[in-house]
């Protein structure tokens, strides 16, 4: 950890501050020492819990949700069936063990099961878990074949690189990160000339002097790639993650051992997230495809029948599994927990109908 600080160091000393995105990418993806490179990073021994992690009953009603939007699409085959970041894999083994009885759904992506993961502690694990659909892992979604697609992404696009940008009297200003004797630190510095932000924002003149700004070039990316593609092929995608409708000022966080800790103290060996912009990634979906409105996680869980599917499962547990059944309920849809933390989105092709769930 402290020789990747010092080499982060080394290279601000030698070539000038990173931009908040750069040094989101070195932390995360670092070919050595990022933190999304190895390790088991979920879970109770690990530094934060996601939604598949507290009940098996997300993975059931979105992997449901996908397959009835499936249907609903006049059961194309074959189809690409796609995880952005699926983790331990747990949320794919939970949506593929619900739509085993979904007819034909399981043969339509026989053989294009895809898996888009930097992990290698993760890709193993998802092996153990998922080696039964032989998944092949690959590196972006362009290197699917050209089917329709059907995606699912949970706390992925949070973990992309985002740029902060501050409006300042005489222009705006990129937050930077640089060094104070062998410390990381903020800095304010030129803003990066070739990002256009009403590719981001809508009228950025008309924000205030001090206003701040998160924007996520590679989000938009990728937002583009999966309306393109859905327009062109067919297929639904599921986003889901924390952040809202717009820029939310500078949400740039990390988590350790779960704790928030400051986001320079760690590279490499804490979770570095920012807010997603849902906003800037309809508009990007939205120039190909159809994208529904954002929902909170608690009342998208609603729609698709938690309470009932919780009530079902309540039959067989008591006593102290009985409590933690009904507080992963409570912890998935209450607005306190992350049930209105964390939206989602679902984009389909021009004329169709969202996934369920989704209005
Ligand atoms: N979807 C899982 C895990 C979310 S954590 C869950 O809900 O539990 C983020 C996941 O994205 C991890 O699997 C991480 O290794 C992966 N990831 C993050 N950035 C990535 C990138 N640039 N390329 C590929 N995978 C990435």
């Amino acid at each position: 950890m402290h020789e990747f600080r010092r080499r982060l160091v080394e290279r601000i000393r030698n070539r000038g501050p990173l931009s908040v995105a750069e040094y989101m990418r070195a932390a995360l993806q670092d070919p050595e020492f990022g933190y999304y490179r190895s390790g088991m990073r979920i879970g109770r021994n690990g530094d934060f819990v996601t939604s598949p992690e507290v009940s098996q009953v997300f993975g059931e009603l979105l992997g449901l949700s996908l397959a009835q939007s499936w249907a609903a699409h006049g059961r194309p085959r074959p189809i690409g069936l796609v995880e952005l970041g699926p983790g331990p894999g747990s949320l794919l083994a939970d949506m593929l063990r619900a739509t085993r009885l979904v007819e034909g759904f399981h043969g339509a992506f026989r053989k294009n099961l895809y898996l888009v993961e930097s992990n290698e502690d993760f890709r193993r694990s998802q092996a153990n878990l998922l080696g039964a659909y032989e998944p092949e892992w690959i590196d972006r979604i362009d290197d699917m074949p050209e089917l329709p697609m059907y995606l699912i992404a949970n706390e992925f696009l949070d973990c992309l690189p985002v740029h902060v940008f501050r409006k300042s009297a005489g222009g705006w200003q990129e937050k930077q990160v640089t060094e104070c004797r062998g410390r990381l630190t903020f800095a304010y510095g030129a803003s990066d000339a070739s990002i256009d932000l009403t590719d981001f924002l809508v009228r950025p003149d008309d924000l205030r002097v001090g206003s701040i700004v998160e924007i996520s070039p590679q989000t938009r990316e990728l937002a583009l790639t999966i309306g393109k593609r859905i327009g062109r092929f067919g297929g639904t995608a599921i986003i889901i993650d924390y952040g809202g409708w717009g820029t939310d000022g500078f949400t740039l966080q990390a988590v350790r051992r779960h704790r928030k800790c400051p986001p320079l103290a760690y590279p490499g060996s804490a979770d570095l997230t920012a807010h997603v912009d849902f906003r800037a990634v309809s508009k990007a979906a939205g120039a190909h495809a159809r994208v529904s409105a954002m929902i909170e996680q608690g009342e998208l869980l609603r729609n698709l029948g938690i309470a009932e599917r919780m009530h079902v499962l309540a039959e067989n547990l008591s006593g102290s599994s009985l409590q933690v059944h009904l507080a992963a309920h409570r912890r998935l849809t209450l607005p306190i927990e992350m049930g209105s933390t964390f939206k989602g989105i679902s984009i389909v092709p021009d004329g169709a109908m969202f996934a369920p769930g989704f209005g």
